[in-house]
């Protein structure tokens, strides 16, 4: 199955993602996880990014675009994976929708995992104490991603409701039932 996940920061779409791609046995595909790599090993993509990652803001569109190009293009990915953080702009949305038709292919579903903007600041206000980076530059980044969410990303609920793909998925309670609940959407739309 091809799948993506759509979810804003702290709505548990990493934690999910993994979990998904473990039960269905596709590979999990995280745009954030691959970029941190790149900053991780120094290349030039990961210079190109870090500053940006680090404000909370989008990385250009046509960097992201062509990353996860390239990785799709990998063998493991024939069978279907899952797509976390990708797309977040109706662009890349676009972008995918073409880089798919090329090869004959679609989206099996898209699932939103909803969590009420109260929870979401309260898990990742949690989570910045635990690490300890609990101060006002960090909070500022929180408010900032979750803004960024709600102008470029919230859009591809309604694009993807009109594409007839989107599975809303209630984020909130224990790991397992949200995970639950999202396998019990797919299996509604299996073919
Ligand atoms: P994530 O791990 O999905 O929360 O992503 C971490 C950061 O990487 C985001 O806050 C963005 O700065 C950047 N990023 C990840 N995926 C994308 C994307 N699809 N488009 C633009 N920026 C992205």
């Amino acid at each position: 199955m091809r799948i993506v996940l759509l979810g804003p920061p702290g709505s548990g779409k990493g934690t999910q993602a993994t979990r998904l791609a473990d039960r269905l046995v596709v590979p999990h595909l995280s745009s954030g996880e691959l970029l941190r790599t790149h900053i991780g090993t120094g290349d030039s993509l990961g210079e190109l990014v870090k500053d940006t990652i680090a404000r909370g803001d989008l990385v250009p569109d046509e960097v992201v675009v062509e990353m996860i190009a390239k990785r799709l293009a990998d063998p493991d990915c024939v069978q279907g994976y899952i797509l976390d953080g990708f797309p977040r702009t109706v662009v890349q949305a676009r972008a995918l929708d073409e880089l798919l038709a090329d090869r004959g292919q679609r989206l099996d579903a898209v699932l939103s995992l909803e969590v009420e903007t109260a929870e979401l600041l309260r898990r990742l206000t949690d989570r910045a104490a635990r690490s300890g980076r609990d101060d006002d530059a960090s909070r500022q980044v929180i408010q900032h991603r979750l803004d960024v969410f709600s102008e470029r990303t919230r859009p591809l609920q309604a694009y993807y409701e009109a594409a007839g793909l989107l599975l809303r998925v209630d984020g909130i309670g224990a790991t397992e039932q949200v995970t639950d609940r999202a396998l019990a959407a797919l299996r509604s739309v299996a073919r």
